[in-house]
């Protein structure tokens, strides 16, 4: 052996996915990729991504669990919360008390949501406002086209679904933004403040009607518009849940089509791949779980967020329907015997911003599935820290399974940080470990990923589902 050689054998760096895969490989991840746009197209909002997975779930053969009395190995359920949050399984042939394979990804992303009262009028032109969720940089949802989705009851409880901006020849929507000329004072401010969270006021209208009497002539109009569309009445937005996302469909990016750029790719990219995984299960050893959750981007919270009981009940009627009762013992045997991969995106090194990274422990777009020890913040803060043991178990899984991996933190020591659902799983009393796809301008509006990322990420959740 040459010194070289042995180098090698000694040492470790990180591969590119491309120069390592197959060209059937390449095949079939060009095949998932283009699947991948079409569901990020067809699920903006936690509320259409549920209504996207139980279509996908229900062509593979998953029926609603409260249609079944009784569960056996290889049958396939699925759960939904509240419409945005859903839980699917496939039962597995040994004793559940084994333990079950649990991925979960979220489904909620940053965006705009309208205010409770958000209709008003403003030099002829109607606005409505809005209140940013999860943790946006403003100035970068300002003079892009946007689309509303939601949902609206009218006074007689009939529910309307609004999807407007979309379709080719919908109009969109927008945040207007102040022109270079007048904004001396504005570009010298701090980039936090440039644009005020109050400021981000949807343009929604501007033909004036009604007669001379009436003060509020715009507003006036869209409200008639509403009214003959949807039939709903100003009151009705004081109940409804309507958010304001990126109006553009997902695109191939770059010459050679190497990435995707899309608006929320975090965490969707690992909700499809999760969702692909669990549809390639069949007849598990272990019982596997998908598990695609809310309002992780705002901590979790809320009944459809990670920290619900909703797992924890799905998982016990699950038990239930398969031994024909849950005790609390046996439910804690389950849980305590279960593994998670907590599949949400890391941070990609971006040439532009080098600096935030530590490059020998960051993960790099086209580096394939990116597993991270533990996020958190400063001293690890509010980190869930999987086990050596627990590394080296995935880690094992997938070197055998011909899955290209990395391992991250989120940017340099002291420089940031973040949490993802890992720590609540953690606290059930579960292995889990963070995982996922890195991603380039996460929480922009156009997220961009590596479509080699993305297959191996889908590859991971096969082999962790098949082998452990
Ligand atoms: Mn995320
Ligand atoms: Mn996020």
């Amino acid at each position: 052996m040459t010194d070289k050689e042995l180098f090698e054998e000694l040492s470790y760096s990180r591969k590119n996915v491309y120069e390592s895969i197959s060209d059937n490989e390449k095949q079939e991840m060009l095949e998932l990729c283009d699947e991948y746009r079409e569901f990020l197209d067809a699920g903006k909002t936690e509320r259409e991504c549920v209504e996207r997975s139980v279509q996908m779930a229900k062509l593979h053969g998953f029926a609603d669990i409260d249609t079944v009395s009784q569960l056996k190995a290889g049958d396939k359920v699925y759960k939904i919360n509240r419409n945005k949050n859903i839980l699917l399984a496939v039962i597995g042939s040994e004793d559940i008390k084994s333990g079950i394979n649990l991925v979960g990804a979220h489904i909620d992303s940053p965006r705009l949501d309208l205010k409770q009262n958000p209709l008003y009028e403003s030099n002829d032109m109607a606005l409505l406002k809005t209140h940013y969720y999860g943790g946006i940089k403003k100035y970068q949802w300002t003079a892009i086209p946007l689309a509303i989705h939601g949902v609206i009851f009218t006074r007689d409880g009939k529910k309307v679904k609004l999807n407007i901006g979309e379709k080719e020849n919908d109009p969109v929507f927008c945040v207007t933004d102040l022109l270079p000329h007048l904004a001396k004072d504005q570009m010298t401010k701090k980039m936090i403040d440039g644009i005020e969270g109050e400021n981000l006021n949807i343009l929604f209208g501007g033909i004036p009607i009604g007669g001379s009497d009436i003060k509020e002539k715009v507003k006036f109009s869209v409200l008639r518009l509403l009214n003959e569309k949807y039939g709903i009445t100003e009151k009705d937005f004081l109940s409804a849940e309507i958010e304001i996302v990126p109006a553009f469909k997902a695109k191939n990016v770059g010459l050679d089509e190497g990435f995707i750029g899309a608006y929320g790719q975090d965490d969707r990219v690992c909700a499809f791949t999760t969702l692909k995984g669990i549809f390639a299960v069949q007849n598990p050893k272990k019982t596997a779980v998908a598990l695609l959750v809310d309002k992780e981007e705002i901590g979790s919270t809320g009944n459809t967020g990670m920290l619900s009981a909703f797992f924890e009940m799905a998982i016990a009627e699950i038990i239930d329907k398969i031994t024909g009762k849950c005790s609390i013992t046996e439910y804690n045997t389950v849980i305590t015997n279960s593994a998670c991969l907590s599949s949400d995106v890391g941070a990609a090194v971006d040439p532009n911003y080098e600096s935030v990274s530590e490059k020998r422990n960051a993960a790099f777009a086209g580096y394939g599935m990116v597993l991270m020890k533990y996020t958190g913040a400063r001293g690890k803060s509010e980190s869930s820290d999987a086990s050596a043991e627990f590394v080296y178990e995935i880690g094992k899984i997938l070197d055998d399974n011909g899955v290209i991996w990395q391992t991250s933190e989120l940017g340099k020591v002291d420089q940031g940080g973040g949490g993802t659902i890992a720590q609540y799983v953690a606290n059930l009393n579960m292995d889990v470990i963070d995982c996922g796809v890195p991603v380039l301008s996460m929480h922009s509006p156009f997220e961009v990923t590596a479509k080699s990322d993305v297959y191996m990420a889908y590859r991971s959740y096969v082999a962790f589902y098949n082998n452990r």
